[in-house]
């Protein structure tokens, strides 16, 4: 029976501690996306809901009830511009301001680029 290296085996033992502890992580991450996953298709099927109720109420069609949204967003951006939160640099694909810790357009999709980190909100390219 050779003789086993107690460094070895210190740092082994280590390195499964620390497997262990990324495999109960992974199992938490995989429990919130669950959760987050339930509640957007909860969301998704309340809002076309309320889009449904928006329709009966205004008696639009779906070219009335996007006109509708494109307005609701519209006053929102100058609302949220008016609060100046200042920092927040807009998507280049849709315009919309995108969210410090995020790496992607939340509305979008779109990747931010390096620049969106140095363009304040407002200022024209
Ligand atoms: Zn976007």
């Amino acid at each position: 029976m050779p003789e086993v290296n107690p460094e070895l085996q210190r740092m082994a033992s280590h390195a499964l501690e620390k497997a262990e502890d990324a495999h109960l992580s992974i199992i938490d991450l995989k429990r919130d996306v669950q959760l987050i996953s339930q509640e957007l298709s909860f969301l998704k099927t309340f809002s076309r809901r309320l889009l449904d109720i928006l329709k009966l109420q205004y008696k639009l069609d779906d070219e009335g009830l996007n006109e509708l949204i494109r307005q609701t967003e519209g006053a929102a951006l100058k609302l949220e511009e008016k609060a100046g939160s200042g920092v927040a640099p807009l998507c280049q694909s849709c315009h919309r301001p995108l969210q410090q810790d995020s790496a992607t357009c939340i509305y979008c999709g779109a990747p931010r680029s390096s620049q969106d980190f140095e363009r304040p909100l407002g200022a024209t390219k």
